[in-house]
């Protein structure tokens, strides 16, 4: 279906046709639900997403102000990334662009990306840097992606001088040029590509298509260190700003169709339970964006086969060589099921309603290999199986989760968590823990009998309850696991999670 389609059916312009098939991901019928229902009470299209109007005395251009907020003057706005220059060659660092402060971390993860699939020789242990003329085509080449069609030009931001808020804009030369519109590797490279993207997209369409997933009360970077989200990213890896990268559209919540054209994957925490699009998992070349949180890291393959992880970030800048102990880096990506899902299935006695702790002296003694601890486990008991009976029953043929024999009460003599009182404890704030000599519970008064929890060691749990304290553990293992179900990895030759001092950060 097409937007002219689309234009038949609701009878405006070809534009907003087109922005509403944008906004339903391509579905005719989502398109027009979502055009009458958010244009019932005006007949105008939906309320625009523009940042809010400037401040009188803003003076900085509109790309710069749906980038950062509508701030007073450009001195305002974050050093780390209008000091960021696109470098290649600094002797400080070993490997990819040389980052200074936080929060570009997002961009230059996606540059990076970019870069390792392009260049041969940007690799880990070679040590040639891409020359002015090698940047210049390739970062052209992202600019182009940006065009609207074919026929319109990639455009270059050239600044007038070290102020990021005076700049004109050029056609991008197709060849580079040492006179300096052409250098990214000065302070403002970064800003150069990122205003060229966006003045090469328009900033009308950028809102637009930003304005269809995410927050769009913020600017494109925000927070209180100044990160991007995935507008930002896509516009670099895809030349969109539609920052939607699950399975399933954001709007009308169907598949998102799969695409033949991703280079470079991005893999996330998928902190909602959504999948991520499968060409984000299995794009052309083995390389990603990895989304730790509030973090961006790259995952790539490097010559010869073998698996990195950089982190470009002080105090956790480091490039990692990852081995596969469980699992395969061949294995095809997990393919997201055609519709969303959400597998909540009504509590079972037995099964673990939470995991309460690691054992405090455990921790101490294995401060980073968890599997060596044992764990505090909260069984699931006829109360809660009651109270949850709204939830819908777990449907012949998916699998019970792990469940564990509560045993019998613990004795007398040693310390003893209250179920009763733990289960209400995001309203009561009481966790339940009764010292050693109270049969029954010191704040509810119920026998311990039927109503404690117990523990295990990591190696006697179910292989469900381990996932979830790997999760819970590794942000590595959590990402890798979205790709490659189960593996496990060590790195320098030790076992996250088994080996003390292995940690990866992402
Ligand atoms: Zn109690």
């Amino acid at each position: 279906m097409s937007a002219s389609d689309l234009q038949a059916v609701i009878g405006t312009d070809l534009e907003t046709a087109q922005m509403y098939m944008e906004m339903s991901g391509g579905d005719l019928e989502t398109a027009v639900s979502l055009f009458f229902s958010m244009s019932a009470d005006t007949g105008a299209p939906p309320p625009s997403t523009a940042p809010p109007p400037p401040p009188s005395g803003c003076v900085l251009p509109l790309a710069l102000q749906f980038l950062f907020g509508a701030a007073l003057s450009s001195s305002a706005l974050p050093e780390s990334w209008t000091a960021q220059a696109l470098s290649f060659t600094d002797p400080r660092f070993s490997y990819g662009i040389a980052q200074d402060k936080n929060g570009p971390c997002g961009v230059l993860a996606a540059l990076n990306s970019i870069f390792v699939t392009k260049l041969s020789a940007y690799q880990p242990g070679v040590s040639a840097s891409p020359g002015p003329d090698v940047v210049h085509t390739i970062l052209r080449d992202v600019v182009l992606k940006c065009r609207k069609s074919a026929e319109d030009e990639a455009m270059l931001v050239v600044f007038e001088g070290d102020d990021v808020s005076k700049y004109s804009v050029v056609a991008f030369p197709e060849a580079y040029n040492a006179e300096g519109a052409c250098d990214f590797s000065s302070p403002l490279g970064l800003m150069k590509l990122l205003l060229s993207l966006v003045e090469t997209r328009g900033v009308e369409q950028v809102k637009a298509e930003s304005a269809t997933f995410g927050d769009t009360s913020q600017p494109m970077v925000s927070g209180p260190f100044s990160l991007c989200g995935t507008e930002l990213i896509n516009l670099i890896l895809l030349g969109s700003a539609d920052g939607n990268v699950a399975a399933y559209a954001s709007v009308g919540g169907g598949k998102v169709p799969a695409r033949e054209d991703v280079e470079v994957g991005i893999l996330t925490n998928e902190e909602e339970g959504v999948p991520v699009a499968d060409h984000f998992k299995a794009p052309k070349n083995n390389v990603w964006v990895v989304h730790g949180g509030d973090h961006f890291t790259m995952l790539f393959e490097g010559a010869g086969g073998s698996m990195f992880l950089y982190n470009g970030l002080q105090p956790n800048r480091a490039l990692h060589s990852l081995t596969m102990i469980a699992g395969d880096w061949g294995s095809p990506a997990p393919v997201a099921p055609a519709e969303h899902t959400p597998t909540q299935y009504r509590m079972e006695v037995g099964c673990v309603e939470s995991i309460v702790q690691a054992h405090p002296d455990d921790k101490k003694e294995n401060p980073t290999a968890w599997r060596r601890r044992r764990f505090e486990l909260c069984l699931v008991n006829e109360d809660m199986v009651r109270v949850d009976k709204a939830t819908a029953e777990r449907p012949e043929g998916v699998a019970k989760g792990d469940s564990y024999d509560l045993g019998a009460a613990p004795v007398v003599a040693s310390r003893w968590r209250c179920v009763s009182c733990y289960k209400d404890r995001f309203t009561t704030y009481c966790f339940g823990e009764n010292p050693p000599g109270n049969a029954v519970c010191k704040f509810c008064g119920t026998p311990a009998g039927g109503n404690h929890t117990i523990w295990r060691t990591y190696g006697e749990l179910g292989a469900g309850t381990k996932a979830r304290i790997d999760r819970g553990e590794s942000k590595l293992l959590q990402v890798l696991r979205t790709r490659w179900r189960g593996c496990d990895i060590a790195v320098g030759g030790k076992e996250i999670g088994s080996e003390e001092g292995v940690v990866v950060a992402i």
